[in-house]
């Protein structure tokens, strides 16, 4: 079965990194958006440690960045923390602006806060109490429920669960679109003028990693098959944790 619907941006995953991308574009494009499973079933939806964020009085990203390197132990690109620790105020802000209620401090109660009232937590390496939660160790289904409602008010974007992206489509060297397959094992592909691959799983490349995903074999594969055998990989990691 073949569709000559054209998409200007198609987006292969339905986790954190794949709805917050589609809800930053522009209302004017069409998208696409894919996810094997139903959405909201993701490894975004099992985070439970929380969110790191400098937004305490005494905190700062240049802080935050340094204790990221130092608890990557030498493993850091040191850019990539550099941008992750500068940019995670405005994406904490992004993400209650899209309706994710994260943890309040009670008055009285509790010590640690932002200047606005957010629960500030402190773990592992961190020298500053900067650990955001939702629902206690509920933050990545808050975050899921949250971006998940935002999509489904935004008409310019298809949503296709249940569907399996089989490879990437690349003509001259360019890739053009995607070949899938639906929940009844039926084959389509999808023609677009970008594709962006939000397929998660990354961490199971890797030999040691912190998090067990349930999917992770999965989504290796997944990874492994968009971008071939001779993919360039580079570790990354973005949190001090212990
Ligand atoms: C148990 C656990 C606890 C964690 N705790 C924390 C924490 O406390 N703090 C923290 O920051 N991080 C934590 N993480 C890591 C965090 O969950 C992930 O880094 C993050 O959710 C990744 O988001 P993502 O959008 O990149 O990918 P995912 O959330 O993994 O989403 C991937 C999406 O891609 C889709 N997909 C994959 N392959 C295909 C395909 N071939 N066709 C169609 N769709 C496909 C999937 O269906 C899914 O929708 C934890 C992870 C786990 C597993």
């Amino acid at each position: 079965m073949a569709s000559n619907q054209p998409f200007d941006v198609v987006i292969i995953g339905g986790g954190i990194a794949g709805l917050s991308t589609a809800l930053r574009l522009p209302e004017y494009m069409r998208v696409a958006l894919f996810t094997k499973g139903q959405l909201g079933e993701s490894n975004t939806r099992y985070a439970q440690g929380g969110l790191t964020v400098a937004l305490g009085a005494d905190d700062s990203s240049e802080l935050h960045a340094q204790d990221t390197v130092a608890a990557g132990a030498g493993l850091c690109d040191e850019n990539a923390v550099g941008i992750l620790t500068e940019e995670a105020p405005e994406a904490v802000r992004w993400l209650i602006a899209r309706g994710v209620q994260f943890d309040r401090a009670q008055p009285g109660r509790d010590e640690h806060a932002t200047s606005d009232g957010l629960l500030l937590g402190r773990e592992a390496a961190h020298s500053r109490w900067r650990v955001l939660h939702a629902g206690g160790d509920a933050t990545g289904a808050e975050i899921e429920r949250a971006l998940m409602m935002a999509l489904r008010q935004r008409a310019s974007i298809a949503v296709f669960e249940e569907t399996y992206v089989q490879r990437l489509r690349v003509e001259d060297g360019v890739c053009v679109g995607l070949e899938a397959s639906n929940r009844d094992g039926q084959p389509f592909s999808i023609e677009a003028k970008a594709t962006i691959l939000a397929n998660g799983g990354a961490g199971g490349l890797w030999l040691h990693t912190y998090a067990v995903s349930p999917d992770g074999a999965g989504c290796r594969r997944g990874i492994a098959s968009h971008f071939g055998g001779g993919a360039r990989r580079r570790r990354v990691s973005a949190q001090p944790r212990g």
